[in-house]
């Protein structure tokens, strides 16, 4: 197994970097390509020995690093955000070659967003306080001290942008990390540890590990020296992990599936609404806020669906690395007989494929909408993480919010009107993490992030990112009790 793998002409290092260093794995697991199944490269494939060896590294590292000052943290931060401005170029390549999502969106959208990731929790944290205040004259003060080693687990949706929603507040706090990235897009976790070593972050403070979930996870999640377990992935996978991190009551922050409406009131601006749901097929529908349960107001349901299918017939299907192309393929064969498995049950039980409905060539899925849909049915009540959606309709306010809050998440929601008094109603009585009114996808580090529900536990973002990473401790100073010469 060599040590680099070239992909569209960038050094990969395909081994751990713990405490400092690369480390290989006698195993190896095969990473491809899902723009042509292409052979990317063999990946050191990590299980208990490699999580043993990094958690021990990220908990030796801990104390030097907790103790470096508020501006020093900072200071590297703004550092690893240069290393990636540096190399968008490389990054967004390697990116999009490893999962398949559009390259044009990985150059101007995402990898900027990644540096901004870091820049942003560095400049948060040089803003983090809080008031001291007294009780009777004892006076409190607050302070976020760091917690210790932290794992991170990460899917394979959008790799280095969920990566560093969670690296950046975690080093912020002054703690270590773990890294796991998903098993089908591992690169540029690799990259970002070549970034974070030019940037002079010191060894054992960033650690990443690569590896199946089910032979390296549970010694990540059930080891005691782990201080906190940020997790972006599956329902199912979080109760395992929470199960794992119960042993240590090791607390988690869970950012989980979701299924989420996509409102479309009768005095909704149409075309408006119409693009809002066609952008639900952005990376082929795998995406956790993804609006894929349309919900249509009677009277312009007709109108809508018409408008929707011409514009999403539109749409070019191809190599994302193509500027034209608007939905690349989906991540994995597995992914996508999970796709079609959903689609062809949902027809079997009566629904109609108004565009799509079936695989195209290599591991591309045709963009496709369902109607004739049960409310308790599995294609409207469970997460497919491709570019399908439903379609719906609803008379009146009520019944669409009796259909939006009935599955068992709680991400987000989309709500089209023109009208801002419905919108203020409607949103209010939303079970859901993000609501967005006339606008989807627009995502501001100050506000929080999370889900409702199944959907997840506890909110990132801003100063949530710091409550989950730090332990927070008052400290409360009597007035008396000083010897005079030192008072
Ligand atoms: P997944 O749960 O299969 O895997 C996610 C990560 O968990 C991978 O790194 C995997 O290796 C690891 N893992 C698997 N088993 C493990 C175990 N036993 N212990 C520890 N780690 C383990 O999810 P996926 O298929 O990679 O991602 C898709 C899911 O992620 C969808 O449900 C999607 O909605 C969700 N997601 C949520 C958000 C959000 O912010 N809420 C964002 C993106 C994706």
């Amino acid at each position: 197994m060599p040590d680099t793998i070239t992909v569209a002409g960038v050094a990969v290092d395909t081994r751990h970097w713990i405490g400092g260093l690369r480390v290989a794995s006698a195993d190896a697991f095969t990473d491809h390509s899902p723009i042509d199944a292409s052979v990317l490269g063999e990946i050191a494939r990590g299980g208990p020995v490699e999580a043993e060896a990094a958690v021990a590294a990220a908990r030796d590292a801990f104390p030097a690093w907790a103790a470096t000052s508020r501006t020093e943290r900072a200071r590297l931060l703004h550092a690893i955000a240069d290393g990636v401005e540096k190399r968008i170029e490389e990054l967004a390549i390697v990116e999009t070659t490893d999962n398949g999502a559009l390259l044009r969106s990985h150059r101007r959208g995402v990898m900027p967003r990644v540096a901004h990731n870091f820049r942003f929790f560095a400049d948060w944290l040089l803003r983090l306080d809080h008031e001291d205040f007294e009780t009777r004259g004892y006076t409190n003060h607050v302070s976020w001290d760091p917690a210790g080693p932290c794992v991170l687990i990460t899917p394979w949706n959008a790799p280095l942008m969920l990566a560093t929603w969670k690296v950046a507040p975690a080093l912020a706090a002054g703690n270590t990390v773990v890294l796991k990235p998903a098993e089908w897009s591992p690169l540029t976790a690799s990259l970002l540890a070549d970034i974070a070593a030019e940037a002079g972050l010191p060894a054992g403070v960033l650690n990443v590990v690569q590896g199946y979930g089910s032979e390296i996870g549970d010694a990540l999640t059930s080891h005691p020296d782990v201080r906190r377990i940020s997790f972006t992935g599956s329902v199912p996978t979080a109760r395992r992990i929470a199960a794992s991190a119960a042993a240590n009551l090791t607390p988690l922050s869970l950012e989980l599936g979701g299924k989420s409406p996509l409102l479309v009131f009768a005095d909704a601006d149409l075309d408006l609404a119409v693009d809002l749901a066609v952008e639900q097929y952005d990376n082929a529908g795998q995406v956790c806020l993804a609006g894929t349960r349309l919900l249509v107001e009677e009277p312009v349901a007709e109108e809508f669906t018409r408008r929707f299918v011409e514009k999403a017939s539109a749409l070019a299907q191809g190599d994302p690395r193509d500027e034209a192309t608007d939905i690349g393929p989906t991540i994995h064969p597995r992914q996508l007989e999970k796709i079609d498995g959903f689609v062809q049950r949902a027809v079997a039980a009566g629904a109609r494929a108004v565009i799509g409905g079936h695989r195209k060539d290599g591991q591309y899925y045709a963009p496709t909408l369902l109607t004739d849909v049960a409310q308790d049915s599995e294609i409207v009540q469970e997460e497919v993480f491709g570019p399908v959606l439903t379609l719906q309709t609803f008379a009146g306010e009520d019944e669409a919010v009796r259909l939006a809050n009935d599955t068992c998440f709680g991400l987000a929601a989309t709500v089209a009107t023109g009208d801002r008094e419905r919108a203020e109603r409607v949103s209010a009585r939303l079970v859901a993490g993000t609501v967005w009114i006339n606008c989807f996808f627009v995502r501001d580090l100050q506000a929080p992030f999370g889900g409702s529900r199944q959907s997840g536990v506890g909110r990132e973002g801003g100063t949530w990112s710091f409550d989950f990473y730090c332990d927070l401790k008052n400290t409360v100073t009597a007035p008396k009790g000083w010897n005079q010469d030192h008072g």
